[in-house]
């Protein structure tokens, strides 16, 4: 039996799952890596711990499945998108921590391209909007504040990556410098129509060509790896986005299908098929993936940036649980908020407010507010965000949702998906694979390797866990909503100017 490896390089943690070719997981390696906030709203990776934590869970995956190497068909890689590596091309090191996509250092670098035919050209051209959680303006500022950077870039020797083109660069021993599609769709540089990086977006950004990598479809032979890390060179087959996988993985292959995930950030994507939907409602249109020698798919997605992590800052932040898990028990002492509202606005709004100056913010306190409330308003403020996003893609696309599928670290919270339930008015099905995100870039790598026949083959695996029904009356609800969108509005431009 082919096994597929799945390295899963998320935003927190790096994973590597061993699946067999039933899609189920043989095998799994998880370690948690650090973050770095050196000043407010500034967030850092750094990307040789990552490598090296990555390599680690790929090690001991295989070791704890006691499988040869020589059975692993094909790697696919997933990861955290849009954050910025730019390395040496000579040494393979790093010129600065990786600045991650959750950074606002770019906030005001923004406001000075921020004029109504750039906002137009750029979304036109890329489906996105001028922010800074993409990566063009991230890697401009590499550029200006590294010494010597922009004039070793201008001479051809830095190379610039998302995670997925750092980890392959490393796997093949420096010799594939390479992204795949739905990756390259999030840096601001790519242009939708052509498919190739653009121009019209490299001078606006002023980032030298000579950087970027080769673009490639998600599901292709990328290279193999160098022998040295698993014993055995190993072909690296699939390489996509972390929220394009997991709505592959969730087998949402036919237009209208739609899952939401509830990892550091929470992100709900629908497919539309060969076409490219444009929002009017704040929301972004990316490619979802494509195999080779097929059309590349699209997809709406909604992107909020404090999901699962608002929960970490309970732990690491406020100190009120131990362990994210611990949320639960804590917000369940209580049968509802008691009036208050946490709008989880830490890192800013993204879809489909987009403010950066936005802050986090917690109203309708009173001495009768405990830390149970703030852990239950918590849990609403993830999912009320979800409810935003939702509706503005019912607009955008002109489908009604019966159902979403949901995945990602936080959805294991059975109380999370019952609130998520109840304020969306609509069904959310939990699937037994909560590893989606895993399991998508191993279909990519399986497809390319000839373990499966065609996506169509990939249906067979979605499995249902639990459903979770609406039980709130109307009235409550759109009281909660009303609520919320006042909290929103009062989070809204919060700090004046860029953190300094
Ligand atoms: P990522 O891939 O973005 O690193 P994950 O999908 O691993 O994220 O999800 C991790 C998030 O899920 C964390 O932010 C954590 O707070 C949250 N989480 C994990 N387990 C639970 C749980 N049982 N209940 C609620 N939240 C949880």
């Amino acid at each position: 039996m082919p096994y597929l490896m799945s390295l899963d390089e998320g935003t927190t943690s790096c994973r590597t799952i061993i699946f067999d070719e039933n899609g189920q997981s043989v095998a799994t390696s998880q370690h948690e890596f650090q973050q770095h906030f050196p000043v407010p709203g500034w967030v850092e990776h750094d990307a040789e711990e990552i490598r090296d934590t990555q390599f680690r869970t790929m090690r001991e995956a295989l070791e704890q499945s006691g499988l040869q190497p020589s059975e692993i068909a094909s790697i696919g890689i997933t990861n955290q998108r849009e954050t910025v590596v730019v390395w040496d091309r000579a040494t393979g090191k790093p010129i600065h921590h990786a600045i991650v996509w959750q950074d606002r250092r770019t906030a005001d670098a923004i406001a000075k391209y921020d004029s109504p035919g750039n906002q137009e050209m750029v979304s036109r051209a890329t489906g996105l909007r001028l922010d800074p959680y993409f990566s063009a303006t991230k890697i401009a500022w590499l550029l200006d504040h590294v010494d010597g950077a922009r004039a070793a870039a201008e001479a051809g020797r830095l190379a610039f990556g998302t995670i997925d083109s750092w980890l392959l660069w490393h796997l093949t021993g420096g010799s594939v410098h390479a992204t795949d599609i739905s990756n390259a769709c999030r840096t601001l540089l790519f242009n939708l129509k052509t498919g190739q990086w653009d121009d019209d977006l490299l001078s606006l950004f002023d980032i030298p060509r000579s950087m970027l990598p080769d673009i490639r479809p998600c599901s292709c032979q990328f290279g193999t790896t160098e022998a040295g890390i698993l014993g055995t060179a190993i072909p690296i087959g699939g390489m996509i986005g972390d929220q394009q996988s997991a709505l592959f993985g969730q087998a949402c292959i036919e237009t209208g299908m739609a899952k939401t995930t509830y990892g550091t950030g929470c992100f709900l994507l629908m497919n539309t098929g060969e076409e490219v939907v444009s929002s009017q409602h704040g929301l972004l249109s990316t490619v979802a993936w494509q195999v080779e020698g097929q059309p590349a798919v699209y997809a709406l997605e909604g992107s909020i940036f404090m999901g699962g992590a608002s929960i970490q800052w309970l732990r690491d932040g406020l100190g009120i649980i131990d362990s994210a898990p611990d949320v639960n028990t804590l917000a369940s002492s209580v049968p509802d908020s008691g009036g208050v509202t946490l709008v989880p606005a830490f890192a800013g709004f993204g879809a489909p407010v987009w403010d950066p100056y936005a802050r986090a913010t917690i109203q309708g306190l009173t001495r009768g507010s405990t830390s149970a409330h703030i852990a239950r308003a918590t849990l609403e403020g993830i999912a009320l965000q979800v409810v935003d996003l939702l509706q503005a893609m019912e607009q955008d696309s002109g489908l009604q949702l019966s159902q979403v599928r949901v995945d990602g670290g936080a959805a294991a919270s059975d109380l999370l998906m019952q609130i998520q339930a109840d304020l969306l008015n609509r069904v959310v099905r939990r699937p037994r694979v909560l590893e989606t995100t895993a399991l998508g870039a191993s279909f990519m790598a399986g497809l390319s390797a000839g373990v499966y026949s065609d996506q169509q083959d990939l249906t067979r695996y979605w499995a249902l866990d639990r459903e979770f029904e609406p039980a709130l009356p109307a009235a409550d609800r759109q009281q909660q909503l009303r609520r919320w969108h006042k909290a929103v509005e009062r989070s809204k431009n919060w700090i004046e100017e860029k953190p300094s």
